[in-house]
Protein backbone atom coordinates (compact mmCIF):
# COMPACT_ATOMS: atom_id res chain seq x y z
CA UNK A 1 0.00 0.00 0.00
CA UNK A 2 1.73 3.00 -0.99
CA UNK A 3 0.48 6.11 1.57
CA UNK A 4 3.08 8.89 0.42
CA UNK A 5 4.08 11.04 -2.68
CA UNK A 6 7.64 9.04 -3.27
CA UNK A 7 8.56 8.93 -6.72
CA UNK A 8 7.20 6.18 -7.81
CA UNK A 9 8.12 2.75 -9.73
CA UNK A 10 10.15 -0.23 -9.27
CA UNK A 11 14.09 0.45 -8.53
CA UNK A 12 16.99 -1.68 -10.32
CA UNK A 13 19.84 -2.96 -7.95
CA UNK A 14 21.42 -6.16 -7.41
CA UNK A 15 19.07 -7.55 -4.68
CA UNK A 16 15.89 -6.88 -6.86
CA UNK A 17 18.12 -8.22 -9.87
CA UNK A 18 18.12 -11.55 -7.75
CA UNK A 19 14.73 -11.05 -7.21
CA UNK A 20 13.29 -10.60 -10.41
CA UNK A 21 15.70 -13.97 -11.42
CA UNK A 22 13.94 -16.03 -8.94
CA UNK A 23 10.55 -14.89 -10.07
CA UNK A 24 11.48 -16.03 -13.15
CA UNK A 25 12.62 -19.68 -12.66
CA UNK A 26 9.52 -19.79 -9.99
CA UNK A 27 11.94 -20.24 -6.82
CA UNK A 28 9.47 -20.44 -3.73
CA UNK A 29 7.10 -20.80 -5.76
CA UNK A 30 6.77 -17.43 -6.77
CA UNK A 31 6.53 -15.54 -3.52
CA UNK A 32 8.03 -12.82 -1.94
CA UNK A 33 8.58 -12.12 1.20
CA UNK A 34 10.93 -10.01 3.31
CA UNK A 35 10.89 -9.44 7.06
CA UNK A 36 12.53 -5.61 8.86
CA UNK A 37 13.73 -7.29 12.08
CA UNK A 38 14.63 -4.72 14.66
CA UNK A 39 16.28 -5.43 17.86
CA UNK A 40 14.27 -3.52 19.78
CA UNK A 41 16.86 -2.14 21.98
CA UNK A 42 17.13 1.40 21.20
CA UNK A 43 15.03 4.54 18.35
CA UNK A 44 15.33 3.88 14.56
CA UNK A 45 17.42 5.89 12.69
CA UNK A 46 18.14 7.45 9.25
CA UNK A 47 19.99 4.10 8.63
CA UNK A 48 17.04 1.66 9.35
CA UNK A 49 15.23 3.75 6.99
CA UNK A 50 17.09 2.63 4.37
CA UNK A 51 16.42 -1.63 5.62
CA UNK A 52 12.69 -0.70 5.81
CA UNK A 53 12.01 1.16 1.99
CA UNK A 54 14.17 -2.09 0.77
CA UNK A 55 12.25 -4.68 2.93
CA UNK A 56 8.96 -3.04 2.55
CA UNK A 57 9.37 -1.42 -0.47
CA UNK A 58 9.94 -4.84 -2.05
CA UNK A 59 6.73 -6.20 -0.74
CA UNK A 60 4.91 -3.17 -2.35
CA UNK A 61 6.89 -3.54 -6.13
CA UNK A 62 6.69 -7.11 -6.64
CA UNK A 63 2.63 -8.15 -7.17
CA UNK A 64 1.42 -10.57 -3.87
CA UNK A 65 4.95 -9.87 -2.33
CA UNK A 66 4.93 -9.02 1.74
CA UNK A 67 7.02 -7.83 4.44
CA UNK A 68 7.07 -8.69 8.21
CA UNK A 69 7.89 -6.30 10.59
CA UNK A 70 9.66 -8.55 14.04
CA UNK A 71 11.19 -7.44 16.50
CA UNK A 72 14.23 -9.43 17.50
CA UNK A 73 13.72 -9.46 21.07
CA UNK A 74 16.20 -12.08 22.19
CA UNK A 75 18.50 -10.04 24.93
CA UNK A 76 16.29 -9.12 27.70
CA UNK A 77 18.73 -6.99 29.63
CA UNK A 78 18.59 -4.34 26.30
CA UNK A 79 15.00 -4.18 25.29
CA UNK A 80 11.96 -1.82 25.93
CA UNK A 81 8.61 -2.09 25.53
CA UNK A 82 9.35 2.15 24.40
CA UNK A 83 11.10 0.89 21.83
CA UNK A 84 8.64 -1.25 20.47
CA UNK A 85 6.07 1.59 20.49
CA UNK A 86 8.72 3.78 19.02
CA UNK A 87 10.14 1.38 16.37
CA UNK A 88 5.76 0.44 15.17
CA UNK A 89 5.19 4.20 15.63
CA UNK A 90 8.25 4.90 13.24
CA UNK A 91 8.17 2.23 10.28
CA UNK A 92 4.03 3.69 10.22
CA UNK A 93 4.71 7.17 9.70
CA UNK A 94 7.08 6.48 7.07
CA UNK A 95 3.95 5.02 5.13
CA UNK A 96 4.35 1.40 5.35
CA UNK A 97 2.28 -1.45 6.53
CA UNK A 98 3.19 -5.07 7.47
CA UNK A 99 1.95 -8.11 6.59
CA UNK A 100 -0.52 -9.59 9.51
CA UNK A 101 0.04 -9.06 13.28
CA UNK A 102 3.64 -7.98 14.47
CA UNK A 103 6.00 -10.68 15.26
CA UNK A 104 8.29 -11.66 17.86
CA UNK A 105 11.03 -13.65 18.14
CA UNK A 106 9.87 -14.40 21.42
CA UNK A 107 6.75 -16.32 20.11
CA UNK A 108 8.87 -18.60 19.22
CA UNK A 109 10.89 -19.28 22.11
CA UNK A 110 9.21 -22.77 22.55
CA UNK A 111 9.89 -23.76 18.89
CA UNK A 112 13.49 -22.29 18.85
CA UNK A 113 14.10 -24.74 22.57
CA UNK A 114 12.50 -27.87 20.50
CA UNK A 115 14.78 -26.96 17.90
CA UNK A 116 17.91 -26.99 19.95
CA UNK A 117 16.61 -30.35 21.61
CA UNK A 118 16.67 -31.68 18.29
CA UNK A 119 19.84 -31.08 16.99
CA UNK A 120 20.88 -32.11 20.98
CA UNK A 121 19.45 -35.56 19.54
CA UNK A 122 21.29 -35.24 16.54
CA UNK A 123 24.38 -34.78 18.12
CA UNK A 124 24.89 -31.54 16.52
CA UNK A 125 25.06 -29.39 19.98
CA UNK A 126 26.24 -29.95 23.22
CA UNK A 127 26.05 -27.88 26.69
CA UNK A 128 29.65 -26.31 27.41
CA UNK A 129 31.10 -25.70 31.03
CA UNK A 130 34.21 -23.44 30.00
CA UNK A 131 34.02 -20.62 31.64
CA UNK A 132 33.66 -17.20 28.90
CA UNK A 133 37.41 -16.41 29.36
CA UNK A 134 37.72 -20.34 28.57
CA UNK A 135 35.91 -20.43 25.56
CA UNK A 136 36.92 -16.91 24.23
CA UNK A 137 40.94 -18.61 24.84
CA UNK A 138 39.97 -22.20 22.80
CA UNK A 139 38.38 -20.13 20.17
CA UNK A 140 41.75 -19.58 18.62
CA UNK A 141 42.24 -16.71 16.23
CA UNK A 142 42.16 -15.88 12.79
CA UNK A 143 45.27 -17.74 11.93
CA UNK A 144 44.97 -19.98 14.57
CA UNK A 145 42.37 -22.71 14.69
CA UNK A 146 40.68 -23.35 18.11
CA UNK A 147 41.02 -26.31 20.10
CA UNK A 148 38.22 -28.39 20.87
CA UNK A 149 36.26 -27.69 24.29
CA UNK A 150 36.34 -30.59 26.87
CA UNK A 151 32.87 -31.15 27.33
CA UNK A 152 32.48 -31.59 23.11
CA UNK A 153 31.99 -35.43 23.52
CA UNK A 154 29.93 -35.27 25.93
CA UNK A 155 26.41 -38.15 25.35
CA UNK A 156 23.35 -37.17 24.18
CA UNK A 157 21.93 -38.03 27.44
CA UNK A 158 24.16 -35.85 29.35
CA UNK A 159 23.24 -32.76 27.05
CA UNK A 160 19.59 -33.47 26.84
CA UNK A 161 19.42 -33.62 31.13
CA UNK A 162 21.80 -30.47 31.33
CA UNK A 163 19.89 -28.50 28.64
CA UNK A 164 16.55 -29.51 30.65
CA UNK A 165 18.28 -28.63 33.57
CA UNK A 166 19.30 -25.05 32.29
CA UNK A 167 15.93 -24.11 31.23
CA UNK A 168 14.55 -25.05 34.97
CA UNK A 169 16.97 -22.56 36.22
CA UNK A 170 19.17 -25.17 38.27
CA UNK A 171 22.19 -23.28 36.92
CA UNK A 172 23.59 -19.73 37.52
CA UNK A 173 24.41 -17.11 34.56
CA UNK A 174 27.17 -18.14 32.50
CA UNK A 175 27.67 -22.06 34.10
CA UNK A 176 26.95 -23.08 30.70
CA UNK A 177 26.07 -22.69 27.47
CA UNK A 178 24.51 -24.72 24.60
CA UNK A 179 27.24 -24.71 21.84
CA UNK A 180 26.46 -25.93 17.83
CA UNK A 181 28.68 -28.90 16.74
CA UNK A 182 30.52 -27.51 14.09
CA UNK A 183 34.23 -27.20 13.48
CA UNK A 184 36.66 -25.70 16.08
CA UNK A 185 39.02 -25.18 13.28
CA UNK A 186 37.27 -23.52 10.84
CA UNK A 187 38.79 -20.71 8.98
CA UNK A 188 35.40 -18.80 9.60
CA UNK A 189 35.18 -18.11 13.45
CA UNK A 190 31.43 -17.93 13.71
CA UNK A 191 31.68 -21.20 12.69
CA UNK A 192 33.92 -22.42 15.63
CA UNK A 193 30.93 -24.29 17.92
CA UNK A 194 29.43 -21.00 18.53
CA UNK A 195 27.16 -20.42 20.89
CA UNK A 196 22.96 -21.24 20.43
CA UNK A 197 21.62 -20.91 24.16
CA UNK A 198 23.22 -18.97 27.16
CA UNK A 199 21.48 -18.58 30.90
CA UNK A 200 20.18 -15.16 31.95
CA UNK A 201 18.22 -14.61 34.70
CA UNK A 202 16.89 -12.06 33.72
CA UNK A 203 13.03 -10.78 33.26
CA UNK A 204 11.89 -10.35 29.74
CA UNK A 205 9.55 -7.64 28.40
CA UNK A 206 7.19 -10.36 26.65
CA UNK A 207 7.66 -13.32 28.03
CA UNK A 208 8.15 -12.41 31.61
CA UNK A 209 10.14 -14.84 33.90
CA UNK A 210 9.03 -17.77 31.65
CA UNK A 211 12.42 -18.29 30.21
CA UNK A 212 15.93 -18.07 32.03
CA UNK A 213 17.79 -19.33 28.75
CA UNK A 214 17.84 -17.18 25.34
CA UNK A 215 18.75 -17.98 22.16
CA UNK A 216 21.52 -16.43 20.49
CA UNK A 217 20.53 -14.11 17.72
CA UNK A 218 22.32 -16.26 14.77
CA UNK A 219 20.58 -18.97 16.08
CA UNK A 220 17.28 -17.42 16.30
CA UNK A 221 17.18 -15.08 12.74
CA UNK A 222 17.46 -17.70 10.55
CA UNK A 223 14.94 -19.98 12.22
CA UNK A 224 12.71 -17.07 12.43
CA UNK A 225 12.74 -16.43 8.95
CA UNK A 226 12.06 -19.71 8.16
CA UNK A 227 9.30 -20.28 10.13
CA UNK A 228 7.76 -17.09 8.73
CA UNK A 229 8.71 -18.34 5.36
CA UNK A 230 10.57 -15.60 4.37
CA UNK A 231 12.22 -16.15 1.51
CA UNK A 232 14.90 -13.62 0.79
CA UNK A 233 16.51 -12.59 4.61
CA UNK A 234 18.08 -8.92 3.43
CA UNK A 235 20.90 -7.90 6.32
CA UNK A 236 23.97 -5.37 6.18
CA UNK A 237 27.57 -6.50 5.17
CA UNK A 238 28.77 -7.44 8.14
CA UNK A 239 26.52 -10.45 8.83
CA UNK A 240 27.99 -11.86 5.31
CA UNK A 241 30.29 -14.28 7.33
CA UNK A 242 27.65 -15.34 9.53
CA UNK A 243 25.59 -16.89 6.70
CA UNK A 244 27.85 -20.05 6.51
CA UNK A 245 26.61 -20.29 10.37
CA UNK A 246 22.51 -19.14 8.99
CA UNK A 247 22.60 -21.53 6.26
CA UNK A 248 24.54 -24.52 8.55
CA UNK A 249 21.49 -24.22 11.34
CA UNK A 250 18.99 -24.09 8.98
CA UNK A 251 20.11 -27.15 6.65
CA UNK A 252 20.60 -29.27 9.85
CA UNK A 253 17.90 -29.09 10.82
CA UNK A 254 16.34 -29.67 7.74
CA UNK A 255 13.83 -26.89 8.05
CA UNK A 256 10.98 -26.81 5.11
CA UNK A 257 11.76 -23.32 4.16
CA UNK A 258 15.60 -22.28 3.49
CA UNK A 259 15.45 -18.29 2.85
CA UNK A 260 18.03 -16.95 0.95
CA UNK A 261 20.52 -14.04 3.21
CA UNK A 262 21.46 -11.57 0.93
CA UNK A 263 23.70 -8.81 1.90
CA UNK A 264 23.97 -5.04 1.28
CA UNK A 265 25.92 -2.16 2.31
CA UNK A 266 25.05 0.06 5.89
CA UNK A 267 24.40 3.39 5.02
CA UNK A 268 26.68 5.94 6.38
CA UNK A 269 26.05 9.94 7.27
CA UNK A 270 28.70 12.23 7.47
CA UNK A 271 28.52 14.60 10.51
CA UNK A 272 26.83 12.15 12.27
CA UNK A 273 27.53 8.54 14.26
CA UNK A 274 23.73 6.02 13.73
CA UNK A 275 24.74 3.15 16.11
CA UNK A 276 21.73 2.77 18.51
CA UNK A 277 24.38 1.90 21.35
CA UNK A 278 26.14 5.59 20.53
CA UNK A 279 23.14 7.31 20.21
CA UNK A 280 21.69 5.82 23.14
CA UNK A 281 24.59 7.38 25.37
CA UNK A 282 24.31 10.60 23.29
CA UNK A 283 20.57 10.85 24.93
CA UNK A 284 22.16 9.38 28.59
CA UNK A 285 24.57 11.42 28.62
CA UNK A 286 22.68 14.61 27.90
CA UNK A 287 24.70 16.17 25.03
CA UNK A 288 21.03 15.89 23.24
CA UNK A 289 17.54 16.40 24.36
CA UNK A 290 16.16 12.82 24.26
CA UNK A 291 16.21 10.35 21.21
CA UNK A 292 13.81 12.37 19.19
CA UNK A 293 16.12 15.82 19.83
CA UNK A 294 16.25 17.22 16.32
CA UNK A 295 19.66 17.10 16.03
CA UNK A 296 19.64 13.52 15.89
CA UNK A 297 19.86 10.99 13.01
CA UNK A 298 16.54 9.18 14.10
CA UNK A 299 13.72 8.93 12.24
CA UNK A 300 11.85 10.51 15.51
CA UNK A 301 14.45 13.10 15.41
CA UNK A 302 14.54 14.08 11.52
CA UNK A 303 10.40 14.06 12.15
CA UNK A 304 10.76 16.76 14.93
CA UNK A 305 12.40 18.65 13.11
CA UNK A 306 10.41 18.79 9.64
CA UNK A 307 11.22 15.40 7.46
CA UNK A 308 8.61 14.43 5.72
CA UNK A 309 8.21 10.83 4.74
CA UNK A 310 8.24 11.36 1.19
CA UNK A 311 11.83 13.40 1.77
CA UNK A 312 13.49 9.91 3.62
CA UNK A 313 11.93 7.69 0.78
CA UNK A 314 12.80 9.85 -1.77
CA UNK A 315 16.19 9.95 -0.11
CA UNK A 316 16.53 5.85 0.29
CA UNK A 317 15.73 5.66 -3.42
CA UNK A 318 18.13 8.24 -4.38
CA UNK A 319 21.27 6.46 -2.82
CA UNK A 320 20.06 2.85 -4.01
CA UNK A 321 21.17 -0.67 -2.31
CA UNK A 322 24.98 -2.15 -3.35
CA UNK A 323 27.68 -4.07 -2.24
CA UNK A 324 29.98 -0.95 -1.91
CA UNK A 325 31.12 0.63 1.38
CA UNK A 326 30.10 4.64 1.40
CA UNK A 327 29.58 7.69 3.35
CA UNK A 328 26.09 9.77 1.98
CA UNK A 329 26.51 13.23 2.74
CA UNK A 330 23.99 15.00 5.06
CA UNK A 331 23.62 17.22 2.04
CA UNK A 332 22.16 14.25 -0.29
CA UNK A 333 19.48 13.78 2.81
CA UNK A 334 18.88 17.54 2.81
CA UNK A 335 18.41 18.54 -1.04
CA UNK A 336 15.71 15.42 -0.89
CA UNK A 337 13.65 17.28 2.00
CA UNK A 338 13.80 20.91 0.34
CA UNK A 339 12.55 19.55 -2.91
CA UNK A 340 9.77 17.88 -1.19
CA UNK A 341 9.14 20.71 0.97
CA UNK A 342 9.81 23.55 -2.09
CA UNK A 343 6.69 21.83 -3.70
CA UNK A 344 4.30 21.05 -0.37
CA UNK A 345 5.28 23.98 2.34
CA UNK A 346 2.75 26.84 2.25
CA UNK A 347 4.67 30.69 2.35
CA UNK A 348 4.57 33.11 5.12
CA UNK A 349 6.73 35.56 6.77
CA UNK A 350 8.85 35.51 9.51
CA UNK A 351 11.96 37.80 10.99
CA UNK A 352 14.07 35.83 12.63
CA UNK A 353 16.37 38.94 14.09
CA UNK A 354 13.85 42.15 14.08
CA UNK A 355 15.02 45.61 13.21
CA UNK A 356 11.82 47.87 13.92
CA UNK A 357 10.93 50.35 11.22
CA UNK A 358 8.46 53.15 12.03
CA UNK A 359 7.03 54.90 8.21
CA UNK A 360 6.32 58.41 8.94
CA UNK A 361 4.47 59.23 6.87
CA UNK A 362 1.89 56.25 7.53
CA UNK A 363 -1.21 56.95 9.23
CA UNK A 364 -1.13 56.31 12.98
CA UNK A 365 -3.49 54.01 13.63
CA UNK A 366 -4.67 52.41 10.29
CA UNK A 367 -3.95 48.86 9.54
CA UNK A 368 -4.67 47.25 5.63
CA UNK A 369 -4.34 43.73 4.67
CA UNK A 370 -1.96 42.56 2.19
CA UNK A 371 -2.87 39.79 0.13
CA UNK A 372 -0.32 36.93 -0.79
CA UNK A 373 -0.16 33.80 -2.42
CA UNK A 374 0.64 30.71 0.32
CA UNK A 375 2.18 29.02 -2.64
CA UNK A 376 3.80 30.80 -5.77
CA UNK A 377 3.38 27.81 -7.89
CA UNK A 378 0.20 26.42 -6.41
CA UNK A 379 -2.77 28.83 -6.86
CA UNK A 380 -5.14 26.24 -5.80
CA UNK A 381 -3.32 26.83 -2.23
CA UNK A 382 -5.16 29.96 -1.93
CA UNK A 383 -4.49 33.47 -0.49
CA UNK A 384 -3.75 34.51 3.02
CA UNK A 385 -4.11 38.46 4.73
CA UNK A 386 -1.44 39.90 6.04
CA UNK A 387 -1.83 43.02 8.08
CA UNK A 388 0.05 46.50 7.46
CA UNK A 389 0.75 48.97 9.40
CA UNK A 390 2.63 51.93 10.69
CA UNK A 391 5.41 49.80 12.81
CA UNK A 392 6.66 47.32 11.18
CA UNK A 393 10.07 44.89 11.48
CA UNK A 394 11.77 43.56 8.77
CA UNK A 395 15.31 41.40 9.38
CA UNK A 396 18.18 42.88 10.60
CA UNK A 397 20.21 41.48 8.20
CA UNK A 398 18.50 43.16 5.20
CA UNK A 399 19.95 46.76 6.74
CA UNK A 400 23.24 47.98 5.88
CA UNK A 401 24.60 51.29 7.08
CA UNK A 402 27.33 51.34 4.76
CA UNK A 403 26.33 48.84 2.30
CA UNK A 404 28.16 47.77 -1.00
CA UNK A 405 26.87 48.38 -4.54
CA UNK A 406 25.28 44.61 -5.11
CA UNK A 407 23.37 44.70 -1.70
CA UNK A 408 20.10 45.66 -3.01
CA UNK A 409 18.42 46.27 0.29
CA UNK A 410 18.01 48.65 2.73
CA UNK A 411 20.71 51.51 3.65
CA UNK A 412 20.52 55.35 4.45
CA UNK A 413 18.64 56.80 1.57
CA UNK A 414 18.15 53.54 -0.51
CA UNK A 415 14.44 52.25 -1.39
CA UNK A 416 13.50 48.49 -1.30
CA UNK A 417 9.78 46.07 -1.77
CA UNK A 418 8.09 45.21 0.75
CA UNK A 419 6.93 41.69 0.23
CA UNK A 420 3.44 42.55 -1.14
CA UNK A 421 2.97 45.94 0.64
CA UNK A 422 5.00 49.11 -0.42
CA UNK A 423 8.01 50.56 -1.73
CA UNK A 424 9.84 52.26 1.30
CA UNK A 425 12.96 54.28 1.46
CA UNK A 426 15.13 54.48 4.21
CA UNK A 427 15.14 58.47 5.79
CA UNK A 428 16.88 57.72 9.26
CA UNK A 429 18.83 55.65 11.14
CA UNK A 430 17.92 55.93 15.05
CA UNK A 431 20.97 54.80 17.53
CA UNK A 432 21.05 54.02 21.00
CA UNK A 433 23.29 57.10 22.24
CA UNK A 434 25.85 55.23 24.66
CA UNK A 435 25.96 51.61 22.21
CA UNK A 436 25.95 52.86 18.79
CA UNK A 437 23.96 49.94 18.03
CA UNK A 438 20.95 50.49 15.44
CA UNK A 439 16.93 50.72 17.35
CA UNK A 440 15.30 51.81 14.34
CA UNK A 441 15.17 52.67 11.14
CA UNK A 442 12.45 55.66 10.03
CA UNK A 443 11.51 55.53 6.70
CA UNK A 444 9.01 56.70 4.22
CA UNK A 445 6.48 54.98 1.75
CA UNK A 446 5.11 55.44 -1.44
CA UNK A 447 1.90 55.38 -1.37
CA UNK A 448 1.49 54.62 -5.13
CA UNK A 449 3.59 51.63 -5.31
CA UNK A 450 1.17 49.19 -3.23
CA UNK A 451 1.36 45.41 -4.49
CA UNK A 452 4.51 46.60 -5.97
CA UNK A 453 4.46 49.50 -9.02
CA UNK A 454 4.98 52.88 -9.41
CA UNK A 455 3.43 54.85 -11.92
CA UNK A 456 6.68 56.52 -12.93
CA UNK A 457 7.85 52.86 -13.18
CA UNK A 458 11.00 53.28 -11.22
CA UNK A 459 12.70 49.76 -10.63
CA UNK A 460 13.81 48.56 -7.51
CA UNK A 461 15.67 45.36 -6.99
CA UNK A 462 14.92 43.75 -3.82
CA UNK A 463 12.17 42.71 -2.12
CA UNK A 464 12.57 41.86 1.48
CA UNK A 465 9.78 40.39 4.11
CA UNK A 466 8.30 42.08 7.29
CA UNK A 467 5.72 41.86 9.64
CA UNK A 468 3.34 44.77 11.57
CA UNK A 469 5.00 45.03 14.59
CA UNK A 470 1.35 45.27 16.57
CA UNK A 471 0.07 42.26 15.14
CA UNK A 472 3.06 39.66 14.53
CA UNK A 473 3.71 37.10 17.14
CA UNK A 474 6.51 36.48 19.09
CA UNK A 475 8.25 33.30 18.71
CA UNK A 476 11.02 31.15 19.61
CA UNK A 477 12.64 29.73 16.85
CA UNK A 478 14.98 26.65 17.19
CA UNK A 479 18.49 26.51 14.90
CA UNK A 480 20.05 23.75 14.72
CA UNK A 481 23.55 23.04 13.06
CA UNK A 482 25.46 19.96 12.70
CA UNK A 483 25.63 17.54 15.73
CA UNK A 484 29.40 17.23 15.01
CA UNK A 485 32.31 19.34 13.63
CA UNK A 486 33.76 16.32 12.26
CA UNK A 487 32.56 14.32 9.04
CA UNK A 488 33.31 10.95 10.43
CA UNK A 489 33.32 11.22 14.31
CA UNK A 490 34.59 8.12 14.89
CA UNK A 491 37.71 8.34 12.51
CA UNK A 492 40.46 6.46 13.30
CA UNK A 493 38.80 5.26 16.87
CA UNK A 494 38.40 8.64 17.78
CA UNK A 495 35.74 9.30 20.47
CA UNK A 496 32.51 10.42 18.94
CA UNK A 497 32.05 12.98 21.53
CA UNK A 498 34.88 14.66 21.02
CA UNK A 499 34.05 16.43 17.90
CA UNK A 500 30.47 17.62 19.16
CA UNK A 501 29.45 20.73 17.59
CA UNK A 502 29.08 22.98 21.08
CA UNK A 503 26.75 25.18 18.48
CA UNK A 504 24.72 22.86 16.96
CA UNK A 505 21.65 24.44 18.81
CA UNK A 506 20.81 28.40 18.79
CA UNK A 507 17.92 29.69 20.47
CA UNK A 508 16.27 32.65 18.65
CA UNK A 509 13.90 34.09 21.67
CA UNK A 510 12.35 36.86 20.08
CA UNK A 511 11.58 36.52 16.27
CA UNK A 512 8.01 37.78 14.83
CA UNK A 513 6.19 35.55 12.31
CA UNK A 514 2.59 36.19 10.76
CA UNK A 515 -0.30 36.41 12.76
CA UNK A 516 -1.67 33.47 10.89
CA UNK A 517 0.85 31.01 12.79
CA UNK A 518 -0.62 31.80 15.86
CA UNK A 519 -3.04 28.75 14.71
CA UNK A 520 -0.83 26.69 12.98
CA UNK A 521 -1.17 22.93 13.69
CA UNK A 522 2.14 21.50 15.50
CA UNK A 523 4.49 19.52 13.01
CA UNK A 524 3.52 21.88 10.29
CA UNK A 525 6.27 22.92 8.36
CA UNK A 526 6.62 26.24 6.56
CA UNK A 527 8.42 27.98 4.42
CA UNK A 528 9.92 31.42 6.05
CA UNK A 529 10.32 32.85 2.98
CA UNK A 530 13.96 34.12 2.27
CA UNK A 531 14.97 32.16 5.37
CA UNK A 532 14.14 28.45 5.25
CA UNK A 533 11.79 25.63 6.15
CA UNK A 534 10.40 26.27 9.11
CA UNK A 535 8.11 23.37 11.68
CA UNK A 536 6.01 24.16 14.41
CA UNK A 537 8.03 22.18 17.39
CA UNK A 538 5.61 19.43 18.23
CA UNK A 539 5.72 19.04 21.53
CA UNK A 540 6.78 22.83 22.59
CA UNK A 541 4.72 25.27 21.01
CA UNK A 542 2.16 26.74 22.14
CA UNK A 543 -0.64 29.33 20.67
CA UNK A 544 0.85 31.96 23.40
CA UNK A 545 4.09 30.83 23.40
CA UNK A 546 5.39 29.76 19.98
CA UNK A 547 8.00 27.61 19.20
CA UNK A 548 9.56 26.72 15.38
CA UNK A 549 12.39 23.88 14.44
CA UNK A 550 14.56 25.22 11.33
CA UNK A 551 13.79 22.18 9.40
CA UNK A 552 16.67 23.35 6.64
CA UNK A 553 18.06 26.54 5.27
CA UNK A 554 16.88 27.00 1.64
CA UNK A 555 20.47 26.55 -0.34
CA UNK A 556 22.76 24.33 1.19
CA UNK A 557 25.29 26.60 3.05
CA UNK A 558 27.21 24.27 4.20
CA UNK A 559 28.37 23.26 0.36
CA UNK A 560 28.86 26.97 -0.22
CA UNK A 561 30.94 27.64 2.25
CA UNK A 562 32.95 24.69 1.77
CA UNK A 563 33.73 25.85 -2.32
CA UNK A 564 34.21 28.83 -1.10
CA UNK A 565 37.11 28.00 1.73
P1 LIG B 1 22.67 -0.49 15.32
O1 LIG B 1 24.11 -0.84 15.14
O2 LIG B 1 22.34 0.92 15.02
O3 LIG B 1 22.13 -0.96 16.63
P2 LIG B 1 21.62 -2.83 14.20
O4 LIG B 1 22.01 -3.37 12.89
O5 LIG B 1 22.10 -3.51 15.42
O6 LIG B 1 21.93 -1.31 14.19
P3 LIG B 1 18.94 -3.79 14.22
O7 LIG B 1 17.83 -3.37 15.07
O8 LIG B 1 19.50 -5.14 14.42
O9 LIG B 1 20.06 -2.69 14.33
O10 LIG B 1 18.61 -3.57 12.67
C1 LIG B 1 17.43 -3.90 12.01
C2 LIG B 1 17.76 -3.93 10.54
O11 LIG B 1 18.22 -2.65 10.11
C3 LIG B 1 18.88 -4.91 10.26
O12 LIG B 1 18.51 -5.70 9.15
C4 LIG B 1 20.06 -4.06 9.97
O13 LIG B 1 20.94 -4.66 9.08
C5 LIG B 1 19.43 -2.79 9.39
N1 LIG B 1 20.30 -1.62 9.59
C6 LIG B 1 20.78 -1.16 10.77
N2 LIG B 1 21.60 -0.11 10.57
C7 LIG B 1 21.62 0.11 9.23
C8 LIG B 1 22.29 1.06 8.39
N3 LIG B 1 23.10 2.00 8.89
N4 LIG B 1 22.07 0.98 7.07
C9 LIG B 1 21.25 0.06 6.56
N5 LIG B 1 20.61 -0.87 7.29
C10 LIG B 1 20.78 -0.85 8.61
MG1 LIG C 1 22.20 -4.45 17.06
Amino acid sequence: MKQTDAEPVQGSDFIRNTIKDDLAVNKNQGRVATRFPPEPNGYLHIGHAKSICLNFGISEEFEGATCNLRFDDTNPVKEDVEYIDSIVEDVTWLGFSWNGEIRYASDYFETLYDFAVQLIKDGKAYVCSLSADEIREYRGTLTEPGKDSPYRNRSVEENLDLFKRMRNGDFSDGAHILRAKIDMASPNINLRDPAIYRIKKAEHHRTGDAWCIYPMYDYTHCISDALEGITHSLCTLEFEDHRPLYDWVLDTLKTPCHPQQIEFSRLNLSYTVMSKRKLLQLVEEGHVNGWDDPRMPTISGLRRRGYTPTAIRNFCRRIGISKKDSRIDMGVLEECLRDDLNDTALRVMGVLEPLKVVIRNYPEGQTETVELMNHPLKPELGTRNVPFSKVIYIERSDFMEDPPKKFFRLGPGKEVRLRGAYYITCTDVVKDEATGEIKELVCTHDPESRGGGTPDGRKVKGTIHWVSAEHACSAEIRLYDRLFLSENPEKGGADFRESLNPDSLTIIRDARVEPALANAKPGTVFQFERQGYFCVEPRDSRAEALVFNRTVTLKDTWAKLSQEG
